[in-house]
């Protein structure tokens, strides 16, 4: 074995206790957040059969084709896959556990994706996304909510520059003929077409509108549009979705060539997108997915939801200089001599007994040193006891904005400094 040191994998990211701050804050206004919409958590597995991911997102996709992360457990030959995305497993929990034919069910999730895509800012290829599904629901209300729920958690997050595209893929029989007239259109114009879309010309045309590739921008936008094919109750669900955002104020642009990465999306997709992240300008993305459910195996129910990256959300926070508050400490005990430190230990027990958050100075050193430890950790109260005090089973407390030390019996501490705190 070499002495190299190691390193974490390329594109998977350690989140330092500095950063994670901001993490665990996040996490909790948008837990509050989706408890506020009635959305209850559920937790699935990293690990998926790699067929639930072909069957789910499409074999022709940018997802199945070259970014996932598959392997073979030697031990007895199953085909897997570290999960991409969350959706395909969260429904298929709700099918294994026949969770969704009762009562329709308001899911969340969060936690580790894997994608093999070239990392750079806000593309890695372990990311972490919250995911919102509603499965069971058929009407444009659930769409229009899980979209104002969105504009709701950036107006609670304060980000600015964020704006809404909205489009629609109409259903199987309008998506059929649109598919016809997309093959037409580009077979006219082959010569224009690089080699991924070529090669989806026949399997997945839809995608191609969705190439990022400069030279064929032109093409594309000439494109027959899906918006001509749409029939009457795709047209009115996404009239009705439109209508709700605007009678609750929120703005939205539509884009027909948002098509989404995945392959189960049908009616409603959307993307909240910022000018701010460079190309990795999307925090989230959803939409419909009525055939998806059946698609792994389940009889027919609607569903829809969204993700958010939350490395692409924490970077645009972080952009508009977002400072927490480091995590408190409220109380530093210091401790000299063999009786202090044993008295230090249970009276830091006892001042957590009441809830509060107390840092025991552990390895020694002066009073003077462990006093600069004390001032350090930003506590607003420090907890002195010598040989003295210990002797007398006693404490001082010192007030670390100034004021008068106090010296109180071990019984009366916790007293003493909640009231201090209070101040
Ligand atoms: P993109 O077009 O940027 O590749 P996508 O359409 O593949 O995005 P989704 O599958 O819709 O992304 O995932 C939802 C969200 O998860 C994205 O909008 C983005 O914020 C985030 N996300 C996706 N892939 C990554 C990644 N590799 N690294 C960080 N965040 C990601
Ligand atoms: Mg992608």
């Amino acid at each position: 074995m070499s002495n190299e040191t190691l390193q974490a994998v390329r594109g998977m990211n350690d989140i330092l206790p500095d950063e994670a701050d901001l993490w665990l804050w996040f996490e909790e206004v948008v837990r509050d957040w989706l408890h506020s919409y009635g959305y209850r958590n559920i937790r699935m597995p990293l690990v998926e059969p790699t067929d639930l991911f072909k069957r789910a997102i499409g074999e022709v996709t940018d997802i199945v084709e070259k970014e996932m992360y598959s392997f073979t457990d030697e031990l007895n030959g199953d085909q897997l896959t570290l999960r991409p995305e969350g959706t395909a497993s969260c429904v298929r929990a709700v099918l294994q556990h026949n969770l969704l034919y009762n009562a329709p069910q308001r899911l969340y999730y969060s936690g580790q994706m894997y994608r093999h895509e070239r990392p750079q800012k806000g593309r890695y290829r372990q990311f972490h996304q919250f995911g919102v599904e509603a499965l069971g629901f058929a009407g444009p209300d659930i769409d229009a909510e899980q979209i104002l729920m969105c504009a709701r958690l950036w107006h609670k997050l304060g980000l600015r520059d964020v704006t809404l595209q909205l489009n629609t893929l109409g259903d199987a029989a309008s998506r059929h003929r649109h598919r016809a007239r997309l093959i037409a259109w580009f077979e006219q114009h082959r010569e224009v077409l690089d080699a991924d879309a070529t090669r989806r010309l026949h399997t997945n045309p839809l995608r191609i509108l969705d190439s990022k590739n400069p030279e064929m921008q032109e093409l594309i936008a000439g494109a027959p549009r899906l918006m001509d094919e749409l029939e009457e109750d795709a047209l009115r669900h996404f009239d009705e979705v439109q209508a709700i955002l605007r009678h609750n104020g929120v703005p939205f642009e539509i884009n027909q060539r948002l098509v989404r990465g995945l392959d189960y999306y049908n009616r409603t997709v959307f993307e909240w997108v910022t000018t701010r992240l460079g190309a990795q300008g999307t925090i989230c993305a959803g939409g419909r997915y009525d055939g998806l459910v059946e698609q792994i195996g389940g009889k027919p129910a609607p569903g829809t939801g969204f993700a958010m990256g939350v490395e692409r959300l924490l970077a645009l926070l972080q952009e508009d200089g977002m400072m927490l508050p480091r995590q408190s400490v409220d109380v530093y005990v210091v401790h000299q001599g063999e009786l202090a430190g044993r008295l230090a230990i249970s009276v830091a027990e006892q001042l957590r007994d009441s809830s509060l958050n107390v840092l025991l100075h552990c390895g020694g050193g002066s009073f003077k040193s462990q006093m600069k430890k004390a001032d350090a950790s930003a506590a607003q109260v420090a907890v002195v006891i010598g040989d003295d005090e210990a002797q007398a089973n006693e404490a001082s407390i010192k007030p670390m904005q100034g004021g008068e030390q106090l010296r109180v019996a071990v019984q009366d501490l916790t007293a003493v400094v909640a009231r201090l705190l209070k101040r």
